[in-house]
């Protein structure tokens, strides 16, 4: 039996939603096949009140062990630092989660808010937010940099806005199983098995980023990249391999990544004209190439591709 605690700070409740959905396995399995036993969930308990501050202290006392600790949301350290912007079971959720995560086998953060800050923490932040061991692309976040649980792991990082159902109960079950040792993780505490590859791997809209022909919102055929500002060649996640719903995806669907993976999501800090939108150099050069792409190399080909008229037509349109 492995104990599960998740608790949620600055959340909109979609990782949750996300959650719920996953399918390899599913949360019903999570219980009946792999062991877990969920201690509390805000949206799935049926304990109110006492009865949650109650199992809080036992799990700090050690009456109750606490195998997973899963935070989604930010953490809220608003206002002056004292966390009362966000208060949960009679204390500010900060001291919760920092002596909660000092107890815990494991630590895992799941979405944007918990892993980077997400969109909370994009300036002016009048909440203070952070990520448990980020605070965007910063190592330190809430618990700091050195932070390592009881089980001896970093905080694990599951990305995304929501992240993917399937990468969440994959790793609850690689812990509850005892397997999390052979999951490696990235340098921003990513499991590789899910954020390795780019987004850009599998979406069947490649062919068209190569031949540079531009695409556009839910126009079939043509890639995102050159003017409505996909990032799926700079986004390490498995959304084209590990389908969502096992059906599609958002470049599937013809609409841009956004990059939330990545802990400078959300990218340019929402500032206008930056959303939906390739940011350009002279009106033309987007300003971020796909990762490894050097600024001369892609130059070249793009000019020398254009002048080869090799971009004019689009092979799903043309028919
Ligand atoms: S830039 Fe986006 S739409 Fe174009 S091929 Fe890459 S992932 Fe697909
Ligand atoms: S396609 Fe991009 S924005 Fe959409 S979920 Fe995957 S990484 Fe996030």
């Amino acid at each position: 039996m492995v104990n599960i605690l998740w608790l949620q700070g600055g959340a909109c409740s979609g990782n949750t939603m996300s959650f719920l959905s996953a399918q390899e396995p599913t949360v019903v399995e999570l219980v009946t096949d792999f062991g877990i036993n969920i201690l509390y969930h805000p949206s799935l308990a049926l304990e109110i009140g006492e009865q949650v501050s109650d199992l809080l202290h036992d799990i700090l006392r050690g009456s109750v062990q606490l195998d997973i600790f899963v935070y989604e949301g930010s953490v809220i350290q608003g206002p002056n630092g004292n966390g009362s912007m966000n208060n949960f079971a009679e204390r500010p959720m900060q001291d919760w989660v920092r002596e909660l995560s000092n107890v815990a086998g494991y630590v895992v953060a799941i979405g944007d808010c918990a892993t980077w800050g997400g969109i909370p923490a994009v300036p002016p932040n009048p909440t203070e937010s952070t990520g448990m061991q980020w605070h965007k692309e910063k190592k330190g976040g809430f618990l700091g940099e050195g932070f390592i649980s009881k089980a001896g792991m970093p905080v694990i990082n599951i990305p995304g806005c929501p992240a993917h159902p399937d990468w969440i109960s994959q790793i609850l079950v690689a812990i509850s199983t005892g397997r999390i040792g052979d999951v490696l993780i990235d340098d921003l505490h990513r499991p590789k098995t899910f954020f390795t590859d780019f987004v850009q791997t599998g979406c069947t809209n490649a062919i068209s980023f190569s031949k540079k022909i531009d695409g556009g919102f839910g126009k079939r055929g043509g890639c995102l990249f050159y003017e409505v500002g996909c990032r799926g060649p700079m986004t390490r996640a498995s959304c084209n391999r590990i389908l969502w719903n096992r059906q599609s995806s958002k470049t599937r669907a013809n609409h841009p990544c956004l990059g939330c993976t990545e802990p400078g999501f959300p990218h340019h800090d929402l500032k206008k004209g930056s959303i939906f939108k390739t940011m350009k150099y002279l009106g033309f050069m987007p300003r971020e190439l796909p990762n490894g792409a050097s600024r001369l190399g892609y130059f070249t080909l793009t000019a020398t591709t254009k002048a080869l008229g090799i971009a004019q037509t689009d092979p799903d349109t043309s028919k």
